[in-house]
């Protein structure tokens, strides 16, 4: 019953200076609702492992399964939240977290009313018409996870998400998503180095070794607020 699996995936980047052997035989297995962390040193290929899944970048071997089914490139079935805010500057904050749902069709009445429960989820109902450059770091990347989830990914890819914001932003948004992950159980693949960050908001973390990064430890994490 797992939701997405990665099997011996190896990845090895071609450069004019050289080959770079990014990871090897990274497998992972991720069930319906868990929410992973990846850990492990800088350079150890976790942003690279999270954008083969995200379907941006191509694994060199190895398979990568999503519901049974191989990925092929980007889709709708994974949202993606990277550190950089990456919000449609000439869209208001209502568009950006509908861009999915137009682009499915979906009737408009249906699309408002997503639009207005993930903004009472990110807390950001005032901010509806306004625009990313009217908000601050924390409240765009608020954004982007609502306009993540607002497809109903079957997946939330997460690369440091919160690594760019100031520490008391980082911590409200570590509430904020450990909230939405208890209330709306999303499955999750979340890299992070930082090893609290994870132990606070995963079900399980993934440790890598350095590069190539392989898989070197599983460890499951106790929540003690479920
Ligand atoms: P991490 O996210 O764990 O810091 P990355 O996935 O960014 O690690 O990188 C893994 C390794 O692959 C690093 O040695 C990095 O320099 C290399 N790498 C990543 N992207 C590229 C690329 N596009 N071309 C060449 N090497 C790359
Ligand atoms: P992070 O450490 O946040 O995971 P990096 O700073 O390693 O990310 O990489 C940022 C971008 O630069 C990525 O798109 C990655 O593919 C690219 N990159 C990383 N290392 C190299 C490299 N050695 N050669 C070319 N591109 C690289």
């Amino acid at each position: 019953n797992s939701k997405i699996y990665v099997k011996d995936v190896n990845k090895t980047y071609h450069s004019i200076k050289g080959d770079v052997v990014a990871m090897q035989n990274v497998s992972i297995n991720v069930l319906e609702n868990e929410f992973i962390s990846i850990v492990g040193p800088s350079g150890c290929g976790k942003s690279t492992l999270l954008r083969m899944i995200g379907g941006l970048d191509e694994a060199t071997s190895g398979r990568i399964v999503i519901k049974d089914r191989d990925i092929i490139g980007p889709g709708a079935d994974r949202g993606m939240v990277f550190q950089a805010y990456t919000l449609f500057p000439w869209m208001t904050v209502s568009d950006n977290i509908k861009y999915g749902l137009k682009l499915k069709k979906m009737p408009v009445e249906e699309q408002e009313k997503i639009v207005d429960k993930y903004l009472k989820i990110i807390k950001l109902e005032k901010f509806k018409n306004s625009y990313p450059k009217e908000l601050s770091g924390g409240m765009k990347q608020r954004v982007a996870i609502a306009r993540a989830l607002a497809n109903s990914p079957d997946v939330l890819l997460m690369d440091e998400p919160f690594s760019a914001l100031d520490p008391q932003t980082k911590a409200d948004m570590q509430l904020l998503m450990r909230q939405i992950w208890q209330v709306e159980k999303p499955t999750v693949i979340f890299v992070t180095h930082d090893i609290e960050e994870a132990v606070f908001l995963s079900t399980k973390i993934f440790v890598m070794t350095s590069r190539p990064g392989t898989i070197k430890k599983e460890v499951p994490v106790f929540l003690p607020y479920e």
